[in-house]
Formats: C-alpha cells, structure tokens, sequence
C-alpha cells in the first residue's frame, strides 16, 4: 500500500536543480497510524510463511524489480545523479541480495535451531524437553538511505533482511528519490498481490523532515528500526525508540571515516597505490559509507613521494553532481572547516561549483595535528579524505588508538612487514567490523561472510550487519519451547528434523 496525502512536493535533479515531473504526497500520522496498523495485522499471517514460501515472495520482488526495466534506471538517473552504469550494478545487487535471502531462507539452518531432548530420569532433576529457534520480532520501520536509491533503500538490505525473517515492513521513503521509491514500491505491491499475501506486509510513506519518521519510529505497533544516513538522524531515532514506553532496537549504520594505514614497504609503489587510494575517495563522488576519509601513513622516506601522487590524483578528477544540494553543502562546509584548521593544507575544491556538484578534496596535515584535532577524523560525506604523515611508529598507534567506532579499517603492507605489524592490527579489530589487507573498503560484496557494521558511533549496535544474510539476525528474536507436544512443534523443532536443516541436538550439530 502506498499512504497519500494533499501536502506534495517534487523530485528535483541534482545535476542540474531543475524539479522533475510527479507530485509526491507527505504522509499524515493517521496515514501512517494506518499502515504500521496494517503491517500489524499482516504480521499474523505473513509470520506463519514458511522458508519456501517467503523464498519465493522475495524472488517475486526481484522479478519485478527488473521487470520495470530501464524506466527504474533513468528515473534513479535522475534523481540522484548516479551514472546509469553503476545504477544497473546496483540493481543487480538489489536483486541479487533478494535472491541470496532466498535461497537462505530454502536452506533454512539460519533460524539456528538447538534442541536438548528430556532426560526424565536425571538426578537431583529431571530435565525438560527444550527447543529453541528464531522467530521474526514484528513489523519493522525502515528509512531509505540516500545514496543507494536501489541497494539500501525501498527493496534494499533492510527490507530484504527483514522481509526475510518474517517481518512486515513500513518504508519511509528518501525524500531525494520519490519516484525511484514508488517505481520500487509498486514493484513489492504486485509481488505480495501475486504471492497472494495481505496488502499490509510492505507500506511506503514518503515524508520531508523528521515528523512521519518519528510516527513510526514512535507507532507502538513497530517494533524495531533498519536505518542508513547521517549520525544526527540515526542517534536522534536511536534516542527516540530508546525513549518509547515499550523500546525497540534501531539498527542504525552511521558515519564511518574508515581509516587506511600505509607501511612503508607498500608505500615504494607510490604512484599505483595513490591512484588506487584517490579512486577509492572519489568513487560514486565519495558517497559512500566505506569511502577512506582519513589515511595515515607510517614515516619512511617514500611518504611524501606519494603524498604527491596522490594531490596530483585528486587534481584530475573532474567535479560531478551530488546526491541533493544539502549534501554538497554539507560537504563544502564540512572540507571547508577542516581546511581551516592550523597545519592542514587543501588541495582539490575550489568553491564556485555548478549546482550540486562535488569536487574532490585532500587534506594534508602532520599526524600531531590530527591528534590535536580529532575532528579531522570524523565523516565529511564526499569525495574527500584527510592524508597524514606520522612521526613514528608509536604515534602512528596512538592515532590506531584513539579513533572511535568505525565500519573498516585497512592496511597496505608487504608480506615481510605486515608480520611486524601485528599490534596495529590487534588495535584495528576492536574499532571495526571489517578489517582489510590490501585493498580498499569501498565496495561491499554482498555475502554470508560480510561484516557491514561497527562499535559506536559507527552503528547503534556493533554485534549487527546491515550487509549478507546474517542481516537477518537484527530482524528475529529466539524462542524456547519446554514441553511441548510434537504435533505443536514449528517443523524446523520436530523429531527426524522434516526440513533437513543443521540444528544443535544435545550439543552436536547434525542434520
Ligand atoms: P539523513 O539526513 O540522516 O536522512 C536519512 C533519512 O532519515 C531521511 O529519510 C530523513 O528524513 C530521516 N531522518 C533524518 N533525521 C531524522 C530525525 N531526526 N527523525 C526522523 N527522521 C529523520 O541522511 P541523508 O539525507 O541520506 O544524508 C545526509 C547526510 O547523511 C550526509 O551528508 C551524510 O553525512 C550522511 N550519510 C551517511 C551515510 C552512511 O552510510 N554513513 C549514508 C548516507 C548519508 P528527511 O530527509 O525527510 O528529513
């Protein structure tokens, strides 16, 4: 069901400012009192589908999706200034994490299935039957993130993931791509249509500012929160469901400045390796939540050799449109304070650029300075990144040290000198999800084995990923059934395990 109201507005074209046809219509609380009522209601039929059953619904989805073929494409185009080559990428990615979840869902071990059977005659106590295994937590509100119009937004991560464990969704849809939203959403409504599932498993509601939002963070019929955006909105929703009478998890992935350590040895092919760190900065004009905002580099000799390839890199990239003017804006004031600060030289943005576009930015700085102001390692979303040189290997660690939360962290090395590096690294793994040798964050494959998701301020909660099928884990909660007659059992809990799943009995794993 798609909620509609009088209050309108327009898409507008970020490369050029110019509104694109289609009026979008602000949701009013009753209208989203209804659709959270809704996915209520919904949720006590859609709960009791079984694996091959939501399989085959999130596959339906995906049909659809690329049913609507190229208008889908130039629509988002449109919207958000992406280039139409990396749109169809990342269409095939929505599509693609659809998939996945259902062939998990077909394999179905995931509901991590565990089973103690009775021992009546144990001593002091006999010990009950006990069965145990995942069940979805209930209608979930999502936020469409911004700068995925496909992957992380109304048919993205989040409502595969939830869609997946048995949850209905409400979508609050980015105001930056309402017509990409409501081509995606129709999408979803013909696929429950023809999956024969009640209309209130999926609703949209599209909203500018914080208020419908909030109604659903707030609707007592939600009861947890998928988010992708700025720290400001995901910790003021956090704070928000915190506060609630009955409060929720809100899975909120944030800022992450996603800190690169080069070593010296790696540090030798200088020209390559810049490129490689520039291109990882200004892919998708930096909106990426993996782009390498802060990179440090270990003293050596090589280190200025690269610092200098690297501002002859950024040079050459030419400025290109923003998701929406106030990200731009964001950024140039964000680049711009940076630079203001004592000890740090800017080489890239020149101001004075054409409506919403980004032009790429380094800032260089001793690696003192960036203790001395630890804001030079916080999130500015854009196409730029805060390069330094560190005076020793110590500081080189009380920098490791003293970063925040993170989603990655990376380090260039040699196989000789990595070895020699085991402290950094052991410092890394408590302040990321994801730790990388060699390679550069941005681009998230999606998988079983990815971790997209960090300590604080990162995410609101570090043991979740909003990437790869354990995403489905924020979305279900474990219940343990005592007693319980066989013919009561959900099939996955049932003697001769019917589903062939791998489940924990008295301790051994077994199929
Ligand atoms: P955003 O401002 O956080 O907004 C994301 C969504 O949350 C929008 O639907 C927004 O609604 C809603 N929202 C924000 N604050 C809210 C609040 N207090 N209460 C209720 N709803 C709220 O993110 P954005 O628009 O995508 O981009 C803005 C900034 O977010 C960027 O400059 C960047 O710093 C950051 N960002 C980070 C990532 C990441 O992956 N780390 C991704 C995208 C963006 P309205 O727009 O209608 O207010």
């Amino acid at each position: 069901m798609i909620m509609t109201n009088t209050q309108s507005f327009q898409a507008v074209n970020p490369a050029t400012g110019e509104s694109l046809p289609g009026d979008f219509y602000e949701a009013t609380d009753d209208q989203v009192n209804e659709a959270c009522e809704r996915a209520a209601e919904a949720f006590q039929v859609y709960r009791k589908k079984s694996g091959p059953e939501k399989a085959a619904f999130l596959e339906r989805i995906a049909t659809e999706i690329d049913a609507l073929g190229d208008d889908l494409l130039q629509r988002a185009n449109a919207e958000t200034g992406l280039p139409l080559a990396r749109l169809t990428g990342e269409r095939g990615r929505t599509t693609g994490q659809l998939r996945l979840f259902a062939e998990y869902l077909r394999e179905g071990s995931w509901v991590n299935a565990r089973i103690d059977t009775a021992l009546p005659d144990r001593q002091p106590l006999p010990r009950p039957d006990l069965r145990q295994m995942l069940r979805p937590l209930g209608p979930v509100g999502i936020f469409g993130a911004s700068n995925f119009p496909l992957a992380f937004s109304v048919a993205g991560g989040d409502t595969a993931s939830a869609l997946a464990a048995g949850c209905t969704i409400v979508v609050k849809a980015h105001p930056a791509h309402p017509g990409t939203s409501d081509l995606v959403g129709q999408a979803i409504r013909q696929a429950v249509a023809a999956c024969g599932l009640p209309e209130g498993v999926f609703s949209m509601v599209h909203g500018r500012g914080t208020a419908v939002g909030m109604a659903m963070v707030q609707h007592p019929e939600i009861k947890a929160i998928g988010f992708t955006g700025s720290f400001r909105g995901g910790k003021a929703i956090y704070d928000a469901a915190a506060r609630r009478p009955e409060p929720i998890p809100v899975y909120a992935e944030m800022g992450s400045t996603n800190p690169v350590f080069f070593l010296p040895g790696a540090l030798k092919n200088s020209t390559k390796l810049a490129q490689a760190y520039v291109g990882s900065i200004t892919l998708g004009v930096g909106q990426f939540c993996t782009n390498p905002g802060v990179a440090i580099m270990a003293p050596c000799d090589e280190a200025e050799a690269f610092t200098q390839a690297a501002r002859q890199a950024i040079g050459e990239v030419a400025p290109a449109p923003m998701l929406t003017q106030a990200i731009q804006q964001t950024y140039v004031k964000g680049i711009t304070q940076l630079a203001g600060l004592p000890g740090v030289e800017v080489i890239g943005m020149q101001g004075g650029e054409t409506y919403a576009h980004g032009t790429a930015a380094l800032l260089t700085a001793k690696a003192g300075t960036l203790l001395q102001y630890p804001e030079l390692a916080e999130e500015v979303f854009g196409p730029g990144s805060v390069l330094v040189e560190a005076d020793s290997r110590e500081q080189m660690l009380t920098i490791a040290r003293s970063l925040h939360g993170h989603l990655t962290a990376t380090i260039h090395g040699t196989d000789d000198e990595l070895p020699d590096y085991a402290d950094l690294i052991d410092i890394l793994e408590q302040k990321v999800g994801r730790l990388l040798i060699n390679g550069f964050p941005t681009g998230v494959e999606v998988g079983h084995a990815m971790q997209h998701g960090g300590p604080y301020p990162a995410t609101t909660d570090a043991r979740s990923t909003s990437v790869g099928t354990n995403a489905i884990l924020r979305f279900a909660r474990p219940v343990c059934y005592q007693g319980f007659p066989p013919a009561l059992l959900p099939d996955e809990l049932k003697d001769g395990n019917p589903l062939n799943i791998w489940r924990l009995v008295n301790g051994e794993w077994t199929k």
